[in-house]
């Protein structure tokens, strides 16, 4: 089967490599559509992993083989392949912090290789693990690939929306309004908060509005805090969101958010980011900093519910579709976006 294979920083080979043998336990599921995803560029493009090893975890496709012992799994079936599930037994997990545990770090789906998500390959093994604790979600037949390949990151953004505990009537500053940044604000609307947001570009400040944000601020406007304040009966926002890894968004966001609110940071920085902070923002002002890491198996239900309902148009997002063997091109654009670059889809 051909493969997008990770064989080092921004090398990335079109190869014929062995489809997946299974298991007893495991299920063979062939991909359909593969969202291109942030973190699997962040892979590509620094030394955070050994190669070989093939990424994708956005993944949704039909069950293509079953091992003897897989019960009410039927060839031909089309699922969204959740690339990790938790063990639901350790502190972690018991703790809700199941993006922590190390069964859900360390078995992964993998089309060879070191286990990396494996949705850049024509055919992707699920472990029995999980295959068994829920990592394979049955896609209704109204709903499309495309669609259902967005279940994985509306989950990791609604982990988000739920850590940071937004309700209704709240109001939510977006830092970032490219593919996540969108989802971000289609979510917050769906819960019933007022998202505000920000970007570079001026197509995503449109783009945001469109999809449902009540403003959206060109990100370097001097006049951001006063905005926000204005929209805010002089408050500042409860919420902000960083979905870009900027220090310059942080501190705008110190300055949007009101006393008592939270930030939370999405976007990953890179390593070498330290960013100089007053302790005292956090105790006279009290704002709650967090952070939100991948997904939830809590919220996997919901995230599959609202994207098979259709409850957040996910299609508005989708912006270009390339063939898997022009994935270094996608990553290329996705880090270099045109006005109308968002969500990036890969067809093996
Ligand atoms: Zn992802
Ligand atoms: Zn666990």
């Amino acid at each position: 089967m051909k493969a997008q294979v990770f064989r080092g920083v921004n090398q990335l080979s079109y190869e014929d490599i062995p489809e997946p043998t299974l298991e007893a336990d495991e299920v063979l599921v062939k991909v359909k559509v593969v969202g291109l995803c942030q973190s699997d560029i962040k892979k590509i493009r620094y030394p955070l992993y050994e190669p070989p090893r093939i990424f994708g975890h956005e993944t949704a496709g039909t069950i293509a083989a079953v091992g003897s012992q897989v019960k009410n799994w039927q060839l031909g079936q089309r699922v969204a392949v959740m690339h990790h599930i938790p063990c639901m037994r350790c502190n972690y997990c018991l703790n809700d912090n199941f993006s922590m545990c190390d069964t859900y770090k360390n078995i992964c789906t993998t089309a060879g290789f070191t286990p990396s998500g494996g949705g850049f390959a024509e055919y992707v093994k699920v472990p029995g693990h999980i295959v068994q604790n829920g990592g394979l979600i049955p896609i209704p037949d109204n709903i499309s690939f495309e669609e259902a390949s967005f279940v994985e990151p509306t989950n990791c953004c609604l982990k988000a929306v739920k850590k940071a505990q937004i309700t209704p009537g709240q109001t939510v500053l977006i830092a970032g309004a490219g593919p996540i940044g969108l989802m971000f604000v289609m979510l917050v609307k769906y819960f019933g908060a007022r998202a505000f947001a920000t970007d570079l570009l001026p197509s995503r400040i449109d783009k945001a509005l469109a999809v449902g944000a009540e403003a959206a601020f060109e990100a370097r406007d001097a006049n951001l805090a006063n905005n926000i304040k204005v929209l805010t009966d002089g408050m500042g926002v409860d919420v902000t969101l960083l979905a870009v890894p900027s220090e310059k968004a942080f501190f705008q966001a110190l300055e949007c958010t009101r006393k008592g609110g939270k930030i939370l940071f999405f976007a990953e920085f890179p390593d070498e980011v330290e960013i100089p902070l007053n302790p005292n923002v956090l105790y006279r002002r009290e704002i709650d900093l967090m952070g939100s890491y991948s997904s939830s198996y809590r919220w996997q239900n919901l995230s599959a519910d609202i994207i098979f309902h259709r409850r957040i148009d996910v299609q508005a997002l989708i912006s270009d579709r390339y063939p898997l063997k022009d994935l270094s091109q996608a990553v290329e654009q996705a880090i270099a976006p045109t006005p109308q670059t968002y969500k990036i889809l890969i067809y093996p």
